[in-house]
């Protein structure tokens, strides 16, 4: 295993979504010389977008993967130097802080994560198949692209809810479709969308398959009470199921809250650890943009300058 002894980074950025490739931007301009481990799944969530219009600058339209690039050019102008490998553990317990990853282990004075949390899927063939065919996690991205259309949401908790709500500027028809008969959601949540009259809900029902060869159709539903498969016709379909902060690296080593985000300090990355920062999704999931993960990973690397200046 190579050992990087001799050379301790000044920061390590860990994630090369939006927040991470931002904080790079911001590092390297600062000649902090970060290092950015990416990942083999480099680029985030933003990957599996297709088009994104609401990211303020990139005109009419540019692909998530376009972005990503883009991002990362930026970043690699200003001399940030990346590693394309998955971190396999880090040790906070001392600075400078050590992160294995691959063949290497690596030491630095601060941490920057940008792990990002990832949408929960049903995990269907169909629905693996069909993502950005009709397929979504996210209404905020991908709502206006379905305008006239029918769509169902899956899922029976608040971000279901407010998705659905959020829909029906766009589309015909939403249909709410939840595993059991009750929702999750809050009443004040319930009620905006039962009196929605864009809004129709299936309850009780399962999503066995979603329909359509270049796009979506519909999805084949199961009834759990009955047994009986039935066709709900659509041509949109948003998972909201919740969400999934990568964070099993930091457990025991930073504080978590009760779904496993990183507790930063308000309006700060500042972890629980000093000299560790955290930005984007791993810490949100209130806002979960591109826009406020890149806003947040600014954040941390003024807050990296800032705690290295203190230091010497
Ligand atoms: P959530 O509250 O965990 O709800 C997830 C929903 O998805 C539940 O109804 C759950 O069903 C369903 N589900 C989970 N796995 C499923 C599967 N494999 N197949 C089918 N259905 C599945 O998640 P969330 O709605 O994303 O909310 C996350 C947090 O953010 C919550 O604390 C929420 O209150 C908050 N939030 C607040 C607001 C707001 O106040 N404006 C808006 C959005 C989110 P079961 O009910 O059967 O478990």
């Amino acid at each position: 295993m190579e050992n990087d002894n001799q050379n301790i980074h000044k920061v390590i950025i860990i994630g090369g979504g939006p927040a991470g490739l931002t904080a790079a931007i911001y590092a390297s301009r600062a000649e902090l010389k970060p290092l950015v481990i990416e990942g083999y799944q480099a680029g985030g969530q933003l990957m599996g977008t297709t088009d994104i219009e609401n990211f303020p600058g990139v005109g009419e339209k540019v692909t998530g993967p376009q972005l990503i690039v883009n991002m990362k050019q930026q970043a690699q102008r200003f001399g940030t130097e990346f590693l394309t490998t998955n971190v396999d553990s880090v040790n906070l317990a001392q600075q400078p802080f050590e992160v294995k990853a691959g063949d290497k282990t690596l030491l630095t004075q601060t941490l920057i994560i940008a792990t990002g949390a990832d949408a929960r899927w049903l995990g269907l063939e169909s629905e693996e198949k069909m993502k950005g065919r009709g397929v979504s996690a996210c209404a905020t991205c991908d709502g206006p692209f379905f305008k006239d259309k029918e769509i169902a949401v899956i899922g029976g908790g608040d971000s279901a809810m407010e998705e659905a709500n959020f829909l029906t500027r766009f589309t015909s028809k939403v249909t709410i479709v939840h595993r059991r008969e009750e929702l999750r959601a809050s009443k004040i949540m319930q009620e905006k969308a039962k009196n929605n009259p864009k809004i129709e809900f299936r309850f009780n029902a399962t999503v066995e398959e979603v329909l359509g060869d270049t796009s979506v159709t519909g999805l084949k539903l199961k009834d759990i009470q009955t047994g009986e498969t039935s066709t709900l016709e659509c041509q949109g379909v948003f998972i909201s199921i919740g969400h999934k902060p990568n964070t099993n690296l930091f457990k025991d080593q930073l504080e978590l809250d009760q779904k496993a985000y990183i507790v930063t300090k308000a309006n700060s990355t500042v972890t629980s650890k000093e000299g560790v920062f955290a930005c984007g999704d791993v810490q949100d999931h209130v806002f979960r943009q591109a826009i406020t993960a890149a806003g947040s990973g600014c954040m941390a690397a003024i807050e990296v300058e800032r705690y290295l200046a203190e230091k010497e």
